[in-house]
């Protein structure tokens, strides 16, 4: 029981200390710190978000596309039926 009591407290003293970071942003990629005017944390971050970009667009295009498609297939067989 004192135990316990004695964690939460070191515990809840421990989060009162947190060192405070200097004003900063994120890394858009790997969420590093970086200064505000810094998107990315190295270059590399920043190709890697590119790619994951375009990875995204053309998941989107995929998607809208086979959307689009089932829309029409139905719309056929509705018609035929
Ligand atoms: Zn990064």
């Amino acid at each position: 029981m004192e135990e316990s009591e004695c964690l939460i407290e070191r515990t809840f003293i421990t989060t009162n200390m947190a060192i405070p970071l200097p004003d900063h942003d994120h890394c858009k990629f790997c969420g590093d710190a970086v200064p505000f005017d810094m998107a990315y944390c190295k270059e590399e971050c920043y190709w890697n978000d590119q790619t994951r970009m375009k990875k995204e667009k053309n998941d989107n295009i995929r998607f809208a596309v086979l959307t689009i498609v089932s829309v029409v297939v139905i719309a056929i067989i509705g018609i035929l039926i």
